[in-house]
């Protein structure tokens, strides 16, 4: 057995600290790992494993990245969910006695990242911690110290759990903890399907008392009571659990204050869309890709500022409520519209702005540097210059955002007077701060900058002593200063030169003198470093008071930023402005669904959408692709846009305000789940029937497909019975079960629509236009022809059809057909199939080739002169 080294002993008890983290053990240039941490990394970050030891009997397994180039690996380890520890080399290896001594300097997991290169600047990424008071009471806290966000809500009842998991979808944490194992199995079933962040238990929840106290800590003694935390006792654990876990990593420095603003909210005050509504609806993430682009925020996202984007993405998650909101909104909206070319200049003005949010929370971590001021002051004066551009806007919200802009004239002369124009990365190595700004290092400087005409003088006077015409001076860094002289002069070099170096062709040397002037020059230079080092953190903490109004300017430029964008969304997609009328109808000419309008080829055929209290429950039908789903969306999304304040794709657009939306799709169009697709469908559906009210607007597409064709009928027709007596909420639904038509007449609220399609020979022409009433055939076979589906398939399905349908009708079911009846028998692909049998019947060995020319040449008419037609009908 081989003895451990003494630096794997140290390991060891690095290690043991830290059983759940990898640790990253810096061993000169490189961060190390070991044993099973080695064998993660090595397969996480695509690295090769290797040994120490290799030869011995216990090699350790190894892996090892380079020091500088860390970051990229880092965060690779980080975005697959693992917590990495970095333990490193806190004294210079040749300064050490025996072994290097080593720290822990950072404890890096996945929701606690502040380095912005390892973070994505339009979303925020959140440490969410979540506790629970038996199953229906819940707090949730959600920190992003990369902006210094920290937020916290409580749900109590039934449906509380339910409340908390949409907010989960929306917040899309990278690192959950949980205050139970009951709450983290189920943290653990919404996010399965999905690669997510970490979800674990917290380590540690501080009781009352002790929440008080941090809490304190953060946000001042006020607050407790300020808030009214005794009500929300939830809220606050899991925001004092959330500040206990930042300590346990060492990410919140006592003392220090990383959060300034505590905000206790509550998500029933927006209009409630939850998780599956907001994803049939591709609010945030379309279906297809998962990513932004694609979905309504996709669209919507003209912002011009990492802040804008941020917020706007909250906006489109949870709308607006109350008219009063909502329309100031629209209002300014409606000036911009009004302004163009102001709104253009704003901005353009925008763009120039930085991450003011982030630059609060780096600056909280002592994370700024020089240059980060700089960017600061531009961003600084283009605030002023918005300030004098919001002044010529007349409505609420623009002048509240203009009246509530702080003053940074002061805070940019103080940078101005401060901060050279260009300064270096490094805050080490001075050459920070402008001649003017400090006495003591402007006369340090000049002390440096005297030197090189003393050096300059020395040089020449030494020439002349010696008379070495090449005699040189120069510096570097390993040997200072020094007097160089060409080998062919060496005899020439006086006595009481001092051999320093030797080249090639040349000698170098040092005097007395010389040593003397590098000891002033040098002695200057470092203390003109380490004043201006200090100059630097005396000027930081100068700013860092200022951090309340820069959050404030930042919040104020957000939602500056997100309705200009919407404006500007506005202005290209010709939206307009919609109505909240007070009555409770729905009327919306010419609408259209704003992210289809933009991926269609053809023109996107825009139609009205009418609910009021007679008419409230619309069921559509029509064939397949005729474009049902992307109607009733385009109500929902309306809806939704409206309520955030923004303009929408319509024509003319009076709205009811809404309290919640669902959008519920059949299960068989959404095989991406997994699950028992028809249980899901049916557990939304009761939640639907539970929770919608009168104000609720329900999108149901094809509603009762996961199951056979009676079942999923009766389920869609009871559903329908029920909204229309018991809630009365406007809804949408589009169906392929055409049955489900009679219920008009029948059933109050119902109205009849189809989406209209022309038949020409065997092909559908798609025309987009709804239509009053119903669909009378489904055109499956068509569409299945467009599809490419080959000839014989669609011959033997028509045929099936056909004797479906004489079935059905002998058995005078018309009620309950189970299949849709055709107005008259098509006789299209019969006419292909005569054609097929001919060929068939043909004996070839009865008849003459001439014969046989004539019989193809025939055929080939049949076929062209049919076809022939078509096109013409098509055209004509
Ligand atoms: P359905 O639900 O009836 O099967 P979809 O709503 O999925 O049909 O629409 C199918 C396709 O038709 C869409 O992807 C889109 O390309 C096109 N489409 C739908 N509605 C319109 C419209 N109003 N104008 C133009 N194209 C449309
Ligand atoms: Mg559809």
């Amino acid at each position: 057995m081989n003895q451990a080294s003494p630096m794997m002993e140290q390991y060891k008890a690095v290690k043991e600290q830290h059983p759940d983290k990898l640790l990253m053990f810096q061993v000169g240039d490189f961060y190390e790992l070991f044993f099973e941490d080695a064998q993660v990394a090595a397969r996480e970050m695509e690295i090769a494993l290797t040994s120490r030891d290799a030869g011995s009997d216990n090699p350790i397994p190894l892996a090892g990245v380079p020091v500088h180039s860390a970051e990229t690996y880092l965060n690779r380890l980080l975005s697959k969910g693992h917590k990495v520890v970095l333990c490193e080399q806190v004294e210079e290896a040749q300064q050490a006695k025996g072994l290097v001594r080593r720290e822990i300097t950072r404890i890096l997991t996945p929701g606690t990242i502040t380095d912005p290169e390892m973070l994505d600047e339009n979303r925020n990424n959140y440490l969410v911690t979540v506790i629970n008071h038996n199953h229906d009471c819940y707090g949730l806290a959600a920190v992003d110290i990369s902006t210094g966000d920290f937020r916290v809500t409580e749900q109590r009842g039934e449906g509380a759990w339910d409340n908390i998991s949409d907010e989960l979808h929306r917040l899309q944490p990278s690192e959950l903890l949980c205050g139970s194992p009951e709450t983290e199995q189920l943290c653990r079933k919404q996010f399965a399907m999905k690669k997510s962040g970490l979800i674990e238990q917290l380590p540690y929840i501080p009781v009352l008392n002790e929440s008080k106290d941090l809490i304190a800590q953060q946000w001042g003694d006020n607050t407790w009571s300020a808030l009214s935390l005794d009500n929300y006792p939830l809220a606050a654990a899991a925001g004092a659990s959330a500040l206990a876990y930042l300590q346990l990593l060492q990410q919140l420095p006592a003392g220090e204050k990383l959060f300034h603003r505590l905000d206790l909210y509550f998500t029933n005050r927006y209009m409630i869309i939850d998780n599956v509504t907001a994803r049939n609806l591709e609010l945030t993430r379309s279906l297809r890709e998962g990513g932004k682009q694609g979905s309504l925020l996709g669209l919507l996202d003209r912002c011009m500022t990492a802040m804008g984007r941020r917020l706007l993405r909250r906006w489109v998650e949870l709308p607006l409520l109350k008219k009063n909101n909502i329309e100031e909104r629209l209002d300014v909206l409606d000036e911009y519209r009004h302004k163009p070319l102001q709104r253009r200049e704003l901005r353009k003005v925008l763009q120039d702005i930085f991450d003011l949010e982030r630059f609060c929370s780096r600056l909280s971590y002592h994370r700024v540097n020089a240059r980060d001021l700089v960017a600061l002051k531009k961003t600084l004066l283009q605030i002023e210059s918005l300030k004098k551009m919001i002044a010529d806007f007349q409505s609420f919200l623009l002048k509240d955002i203009g009246a509530n802009m702080p003053d940074f004239v002061s805070l940019i002369n103080l940078i101005d007077m401060a901060v050279v124009d260009d300064p270096p990365l490094s805050l080490k190595d001075g050459g920070l701060f402008k001649t003017g700004y400090n006495e003591e290092a402007d006369h340090l400087k000049a002390v440096a900058q005297e030197s090189n005409t003393v050096l300059l003088d020395f040089e020449k006077k030494e020439r002349e002593r010696t008379g070495i015409k090449s005699l040189r001076l120069g510096y570097n860094r390993n040997f200072g200063y020094y007097i160089e002289v060409t080998r062919t002069n060496l005899e020439l070099v006086p006595p009481e030169y001092q051999r320093k170096q030797t080249l090639v062709n040349a000698e170098r040397f040092t005097t007395g003198e010389l040593q003397k002037m590098e000891e002033q020059i040098t002695g200057a230079r470092d203390k003109l470093a380490s004043l201006e080092y200090a100059l630097f953190e005396e000027l930081r903490d100068k700013i860092s008071a200022y951090t309340d109004q820069l959050l404030s300017a930042s919040d104020n430029l957000a939602c500056l930023d997100c309705m200009q964008g919407l404006a500007e969304v506005a202005e290209r997609h010709s939206f307009c402005r919609p109505v909240f009328s007070g009555n409770k109808d729905m009327l919306i000419r010419q609408a259209r669904h704003p992210v289809v309008e933009q991926s269609v080829f053809e023109r996107f055929v825009p139609n009205d959408i009418h609910m009021d209290k007679k008419h409230y429950l619309l069921v559509i039908t029509g064939p397949n692709m005729a474009g049902k789903s992307t109607y009733i969306r385009s109500a929902a999304l309306i809806a939704v846009m409206a309520q955030m304040g923004s303009f929408v794709p319509a024509g003319e657009a009076e709205l009811p305000i809404l309290d919640r939306i669902f959008a519920r799709v059949g299960a068989s169009d959404d095989l991406s789940r997994g699950q028992s697709t028809f249980m899901v469908e049916m557990q939304e559906t009761a939640g639907i029937l539970k929770e919608a009210t009168s104000d609720s607007l329900i999108v149901l597409d094809e509603i009762g497909r996961g199951t056979s064709t009676y079942d999923g009928m009766s389920i869609a027709r009871s559903v329908l019975e029920y909204i229309s007596r018991e809630i009365k909420a406007k809804t949408l639904f589009s169906t392929h079960y055409h049955e489900l038509t009679d219920l008009e007449g029948n059933l109050p609220g119902v109205k009849n629509y189809t989406i209209a399609v022309k038949e020409k020979g065997k092909q559908v022409i798609f025309l987009r236009q709804l239509v009053p009433g119903k669909a009378d055939k489904s055109y499956g076979i068509n569409v299945a022809r467009l599809a490419g589906v080959p000839l014989e398939v669609l011959i033997r399905a028509e045929k099936i059809l056909n004797e479906l349908e004489m079935a059905a009708s002998s058995a005078g079911d018309q009620q309950l057909s189970l299949l849709p009846m055709v107005s008259e028998p098509s006789s299209d692909y019969t006419r292909e199939l005569e054609i097929i049998d001919q060929l068939k019947e043909l004996d070839l060995n009865r008849i003459t080739p001439l014969e046989a020319i004539q019989k193809l040449y025939d055929l080939q008419k049949q076929l062209l002169d049919y076809e022939h037609i078509d096109s013409e009908e098509e055209f004509g």
